[in-house]
């Protein structure tokens, strides 16, 4: 039981999630805190980056194929205007 996590304060070993939106921050944060105490153990970003990241390479992999179908496009265009 010694590895399991506990709060600092009151050794509770339950931790649950509070969405906060502090006052000047564009974001929002996760805190991680104790359910008894709230005292707070951790933040975490409100978004999971490496969804994020993954859910971004996807969007840039699209624009690449897009880009290139255009070059092709353009390269057949400019080979019937010539012709
Ligand atoms: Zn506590």
């Amino acid at each position: 039981m010694t590895d399991s996590p506990k709060c600092p304060k009151c050794e509770n070993q339950d931790f649950e999630m509070a969405v906060v939106e502090p006052g000047n921050w564009r974001f929002k944060v996760m805190f991680v805190q104790c359910t008894k105490c709230k005292t707070v153990v951790g933040t975490m970003d409100y978004f999971n980056l490496s969804t994020l990241i993954h859910e971004l390479n996807e969007k840039i992999s699209n624009i690449e194929t897009s880009l290139q179908e255009i070059e092709y496009e353009i390269g057949r265009l400019k080979k019937g205007t010539s012709a």
